[in-house]
């Protein structure tokens, strides 16, 4: 066997085929280093390119910091597009550049944009001991990154002066003190406002939320003894905080309607009317009778799946005032077990049947924590069962916030309210439940 190979390694062809074999893997060679040859236009670009990354800060080279992701990736496809053999050059220089970015980009996750307003706020991990330990690590060498770090430590310390002149406004205990507790409420708006959006606001929130309700109560019990000057109710739109503590009052400019509907749950009627209030996207109340939903219980459970709010309208539609309060709490808890058998919900609102009962009954009630609704727009839907004149009966007789009275027993409620719906969101009018409406509209309070 060894005797053979030698002979072979002897064998004067078998040379030349290897001489062969050299020639054709040097022409390769040739080629391939030709074709790895790079463009000096290329190099020239993809070097600039890496350069522009960069800009001298204090005698140092620093990555720019308005480079965005998309200018990474570019250079990046400017690389790629060079021979093999010579990207590896600039590929260690380009990943010392998108090193130092991913750094920086790190750096700036601190801050996120907040989807309900689109302001920069920091996310909630971020807290002073958290910085302070990343800005003790700071040093010429990474000044960009710690640029934002110093950035949210000046916002932690806007929080705390603002939270300190949270507690410094004016007192309000008198209805003189309601005017100079506007001004300073609306000046610390301005100043300290945007700070709010901040996850590390929540004193700062609480303050100023507690600040303003206490003076939307006094505004409204204010309100009820004459008018504030026309300069009062403007600074009043422009105060932002108030606008909780205002909303659904005679001093909310938003219109505002709140649907009800009673004597359901019907048959016929109410799966109708679901229908086109599901159409339209509108939340309503129905004032369901024990009675009825004792026969419609899946009717109920439907109201309450469909987000509506559902409260009791007696079990039997007797006339309050004329009941015993022993008799008018059996009504009332009869039909509370009803709703709660059919929906799981225990409701906390009541209508009175044709509204009659009065502060007896409405005393009563509170006692156990139910509030009684009455309406402010009555559209007779019942009695004239005709939905040109419920429309007519509405348009005429609309408020700036209106409690709508309606029952769904008749064709024609269903009909006159997919007209309405339109009509009402065309006037700038918001569908609500009736406890986002004033005492006034309501009429009884607890
Ligand atoms: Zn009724």
């Amino acid at each position: 066997m060894s005797f053979e190979r030698n002979n072979q390694l002897l064998n004067p062809d078998k040379w030349r085929n290897r001489w062969l074999i050299f020639g054709i893997l040097l022409s390769f060679m040739v080629i391939f280093g030709l074709w790895q040859m790079p463009n000096a236009q290329d190099i020239e670009q993809v070097k600039s390119s890496i350069d522009n990354l960069y800009h001298l800060k204090k005698d140092q080279l620093v990555l720019k910091s308005n480079i965005v992701e998309e200018d990474i990736d570019q250079v990046q496809a400017k690389i790629n597009q060079l021979p093999l053999l010579s990207r590896y050059t600039y590929q260690a220089k380009f990943d010392r550049a998108k090193e130092s970015f991913e750094e920086i980009e790190n750096a700036r996750s601190i801050f996120v944009i907040n989807d309900s307003d689109g302001q920069r706020v920091l996310i909630p991990e971020v807290d002073r001991s958290s910085l302070e330990s990343k800005i003790a690590s700071c040093n010429e060498s990474n000044s960009d990154i710690c640029q934002i770090y110093y950035e949210a430590e000046e916002i932690l310390d806007q929080i705390d002066i603002a939270n300190k002149k949270s507690q410094e406004l004016p007192s309000i205990k008198i209805r003189g003190d309601i005017e100079p507790a506007l001004k300073a409420l609306n000046e610390f708006e301005k100043k300290y406002g945007h700070l709010v959006a901040h996850p590390q606001s929540e004193e700062l929130k609480q303050n100023i939320g507690e600040y303003a309700d206490l003076l939307g109560k006094t505004i409204l019990d204010g309100h009820q003894f004459g008018d504030y000057s026309e300069n009062f109710y403007a600074l009043l739109e422009e105060t932002e905080s108030l606008s909780g503590p205002l909303r659904g009052s005679s001093l909310d400019n938003q219109p505002l309607i709140a649907l009800t509907f009673d004597d359901g749950p019907n048959a016929d009627i109410t799966p109708k009317l679901l229908d086109i209030l599901n159409k339209h996207g509108v939340k309503a109340t129905f004032f369901v009778m024990g009675a009825y939903v004792d026969e419609n219980p899946e009717l109920a459970k439907r109201i309450v799946d469909e987000g509506h709010l559902i409260g009791n309208h007696t079990y039997n539609h007797f006339d309050l005032a004329t009941l015993s309060d022993e008799e008018v709490m059996t009504q009332i808890d009869w039909t509370q077990e009803s709703i709660v058998d059919a929906t799981g919900v225990e409701p906390d609102l009541y209508r009175m049947p044709f509204g009659s009962g009065g502060w007896r009954v409405v005393d009563l009630l509170n006692q156990h924590g139910m509030t009684s609704i009455l309406w402010n727009l009555d559209t007779l839907d019942w009695s004239t069962q005709d939905a040109n004149s419920i429309i007519e009966t509405v348009t005429m007789s609309l408020q700036h916030h209106t409690l709508l009275l309606m029952h769904d027993t008749h064709e024609a409620t269903p009909e006159a309210i997919d007209f309405l719906i339109p009509m009402l969101r065309d006037q700038g009018y918001e569908f609500v439940f009736p406890e986002q409406l004033a005492f006034e509209q309501r009429y009884f309070e607890e």
